[in-house]
């Protein structure tokens, strides 16, 4: 079990142990402990409870609680406040905003037990009759009720990319590999996955039945199959998948039509000086042995599935210039990435050791800087040692580069986090938003266009701030974000981490054209974190990204290059 999870086990009990209106000096233990705990960088499951005792402010029960969960995933007293407590209120914990004693309000005083009824006591007002909620919280909770509810049964891509492959290799296995593919949201690597969808060509489907049947990883779900649709869910699990059945001479033209998107099978093929016919009724009225014979009838390059969006593929194709498209291993380096200077789990050392055994050519560190006090955020003198040591580790790890950055907090007003002489010393500066996240399109439009005209801000990071499934990012003007960092020289990153994928994929064209870099950047907090960048080339590949416009494919001696002209422009215009 890993630090985190400890501590979110903690946090859950803490929060029940309000929740029943336990002990108030229990209570404080429990939450002095977390705050120490999370300011701690060793593995907790590898000490034992003697070391754990002697930890700050951790003493005999806490102590006690850690080990137990480190064997058997959890402890007494939280079961105990569990088993007490019904399922649905201990969702409401979950709701932002809304702390223990108001759960316990609306459980005790309007007997409402689970989220249905907590969205109905919402709609009709009976839940401002609980003290302390307003008009103001009774909205907020409908809205995360919403999102819940619309985030329901999805899953994350980087959740369910390799198990749908593996399932693949598995039909494939038992039809051959010609009469077996995925295809749908996976296919498309698209961010968000409801249904993991496969088409196998066969001629009978009651022996096809049989057969998925009797693989132990897939249960069927018999009242949603039909006759040649076998439906149901990866074993013990929620994630939902769908098998159609087609004969061979349909095989292909449905593989096809199954791997792309609505607008890209819109597309009429007149624009080609073919049969005014759309590309779905195109691919419907005719058979097919392949895929590949479908773009040779075209005569079309092969559009990559993930790519078939109705984006940029068709106009590509007209041009005759069909970009070769980003591959993971194009990327020569790592920027964005956290130590435990600030919030990350590992060492500058570590991060970059491991970054370079990865066989990259530089890392840039940037850790948060210090408006972000919830994430330990640096602060001058902080900085100051940070910059010494990567000096150190550069000569040590020669030919190996550490580039100096800082993730500086956009404030409310569009300015960087520090003064200039502090910011200079930087050899790049991702310049994103943290806080102060109500915003309407407009404010949140100029906000980051301020920071964008920084001439210290060499990448703009997480444009919209959003959380995939869990929370909405600000509004943003994204083609006037993207127009100004094409006149100001700023970098776009592509966040990888599969929770963030922000610059949205739908948006990469649009910047590959106004001529903006983008950066795959995992927003790593430990070394494992730097495997999300697999998940930004994919929203790169979607968008139509090519290596030429990646700016950590380039290679050390370009970045340096390119951080010096950058460095150079604010000397030369005399910037304050
Ligand atoms: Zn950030
Ligand atoms: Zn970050």
């Amino acid at each position: 079990m890993e630090n985190q999870e400890i501590l979110k086990l903690l946090k859950l009990n803490v929060k029940l142990l309000e929740l029943h209106d336990e002990n108030q000096f229990k209570v404080r233990a429990y939450q002095s402990a977390i705050f120490s705990l999370d300011k701690y960088n060793i593995a907790l499951k590898g000490l034992s409870i003697s070391a754990l005792e002697k930890l700050p402010n951790v003493g005999k029960g806490i102590a006690a609680a850690i080990n137990e969960m480190v064997t058997r995933g959890t402890f007494q007293e939280l079961e105990k406040f569990l088993s007490i407590t019904p399922p649905g209120v201990v969702e409401m914990l979950s709701i932002k905003g809304i702390g223990p004693k108001k759960i316990r309000g609306i459980w005790q005083d309007l007997g409402v037990l689970e989220l249905e009824s907590l969205k109905q006591a919402c709609v009709d007002g009976t839940i401002t009759k609980v003290k302390g909620i307003g008009e103001k919280l009774q909205e907020e909770i409908l809205e995360f009720l919403a999102f819940k509810e619309a985030s329901k049964g999805k899953s994350f891509y980087s959740d369910i990319e390799e198990i749908a492959i593996k399932i693949e290799k598995e039909l494939q296995h038992i039809f051959g590999n010609e009469n077996a593919i995925l295809v749908g949201e996976v296919r498309r690597m698209m961010e968000i996955v409801e249904t993991v969808q496969y088409i196998v060509a066969a001629n009978n489907e009651i022996e096809t039945f049989a057969k998925l049947n009797n693989l132990l990883f897939l249960e069927q779900d018999e009242k949603l199959s039909s006759p040649f649709v076998w439906r149901g869910s990866i074993a013990s699990s929620q994630i939902k998948v769908e098998i159609k059945i087609y004969n061979a001479d349909k095989y292909a033209s449905q593989v096809y039509s199954h791997s792309a998107g609505k607008k890209h099978l819109s597309q009429n093929l007149s624009y080609f000086e073919l049969p005014a016919i759309s590309l779905f009724s195109y691919l419907k009225s005719n058979s097919f042995a392949t895929e590949k014979d479908i773009f040779e009838a075209l005569n079309w390059p092969q559009i990559p599935p993930e790519s078939r969006e109705g984006m940029f593929e068709f106009e590509a194709v007209k041009s005759g210039s069909f970009p070769i498209l980003l591959q993971d291993q194009d990327l020569k380096g790592i920027f964005h990435n956290h130590s435990t200077y600030s919030d990350g789990e590992h060492t500058l050392e570590e991060m970059a050791t491991y970054c370079r055994d990865l066989g990259y050519e530089y890392l840039g560190i940037s850790d948060h800087s210090k408006t972000a006090n919830y994430a330990r955020g640096l602060y001058e003198n902080d900085i100051a040692k940070q910059q010494k040591e990567i000096d150190e580790l550069n000569i040590k790890l020669a030919p190996f580069k550490i580039f100096k950055g800082i993730e500086s907090d956009i404030l409310g007003d569009g300015s960087l986090d520090y003064e200039e002489n502090v910011l200079k010393s930087f050899d790049f500066i991702v310049a994103s938003i943290h806080a102060n996240l109500k915003m309407d399109i407009d404010k949140a439009t100029t906000r980051l266009i301020k920071a964008i005209e920084n001439p210290y801000t060499t990448m703009l990071g997480h444009p919209t701030g959003r959380l995939l499934l869990r929370r909405q990012g600000y509004p943003i003007n994204h083609a006037k974000i993207i127009e100004a960092c094409a006149a100001n020289g700023v970098i776009v990153e592509i966040n990888a981490n599969p929770w963030r994928l922000d610059l949205d994929w739908r948006w990469v064209n649009y910047a590959v054209k106004k001529g903006v870099m983008l950066s795959i950047n995992p927003d790593a907090h430990e070394m494992a974190g730097y495997l999300d960048m697999h998940y930004g080339v994919c929203v790169g590949r979607k968008g139509g990204l090519p290596k030429e416009m990646t700016f950590n494919a380039l290679s050390l001696i370009e970045v340096e290059v390119y951080l010096k002209a950058k460095r150079s422009v604010i000397a030369n215009s005399g910037a304050h």
